[in-house]
């Protein structure tokens, strides 16, 4: 059986451009972020930095802006004296090597590493080619210095396993399907909207209680999962930068995404929204009965 949705899944990859619409950071935002900072800095060596905001340089990714590292500046110098090795990913988390250190970046909200100035930036560094920062409007991401062993563990603490390319663990427990997939400790990556996407796309409801998505209803979820989350990253291919839907000027990738009151793009039916711990859920009550 064809998942609704599917047939549109897939949109041509846009070729490159400065200014891609994307939702907050959630597992393909930061798949394109590990991937856009392979390119720039390869294992090339940092030529320099400045912290311009040490709020951003945390004890962990759970530390708040005001408990930054007094040592923070220090850390990150014995971090980028060093060369840089492989960026990892495990769901929005990323551990980028250096030698025997490491730094666990995370995302946040808003955060974003690009070739751009902005008056948010919070790191610069310098490449041979040009500057490098780290932005963060909110600053409710950051860096975390680790060593490159303390990194390995870090990297997946407290996860499930990363959302793509992996099996859909079996969803336990009466809370609804959504709420269960944005569960980073079930499965790690998806957020608000990869979880809402796939949902329709998988033809469930979103208020379903997770327990009943066995058999041939966690089947379609699994592969909708993957279909969704294959094609954000399609979307971000060629891309030089993100901009969040969030910000200023952006306009909306997604079929469901902030379109309640919308007709459905399957089946024309008016989409409609309610909230689910806090956060949106807009939802097709025709093609996820
Ligand atoms: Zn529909």
């Amino acid at each position: 059986m064809v998942a609704p949705g599917c047939g549109h899944l897939i949109q041509p990859g846009p070729t490159r451009q400065s200014g891609l619409r994307a939702s907050m950071p959630e597992l393909p935002e930061v798949e394109f972020c590990r991937r856009s900072l392979e390119r720039w800095c390869g294992n090339h060596q940092i030529l320099g930095f400045s912290l311009l905001d040490p709020r951003c340089v945390r004890a962990s990714t759970k530390a708040r802006p005001s408990a930054g590292l007094a040592e923070g500046a220090e850390l990150l110098s014995a971090t980028f004296s060093q060369p840089p090795g492989p960026l990892l990913r495990h769901g929005k988390r990323i551990l980028w090597r250096f030698g025997d250190r490491a730094l666990l970046l995370h995302l946040g909200m808003t955060g974003k590493w690009s070739r751009q100035p902005s008056p948010h930036a919070k790191i610069r560094l310098e490449l041979r080619d040009g500057p490098l920062f780290f932005i963060d409007p909110r600053l409710l991401g950051g860096v975390v210095p680790l060593t490159w062993q303390e990194g390995q563990t870090a990297l997946g603490a407290g996860l499930g396993p990363d959302a793509l390319g992996n099996p859909l663990p079996p969803l336990a427990g009466r809370r609804a399907v959504k709420v269960a997939l944005m569960d980073q400790a079930v499965v790690a990556g998806l957020g608000n909207v990869q979880a809402m996407e796939a949902l329709w796309r998988a033809g469930l409801r979103p208020t379903l209680p997770a327990e009943e998505v066995t058999g041939e209803r966690h089947t379609r979820l699994d592969r909708a999962v993957q279909v969704q989350l294959l094609g954000s990253l399609q979307m971000l291919e060629g891309a030089e930068e993100i901009t969040y839907v969030e910000e200023a000027g952006s306009t909306n990738p997604f079929p469901i995404y902030q379109r309640d009151g919308e007709p459905c793009p399957t089946c024309g039916t008016i989409l409609e929204r309610l909230v689910q711990s806090g956060r949106s859920t807009v939802w097709c009550p025709r093609c996820q009965p």
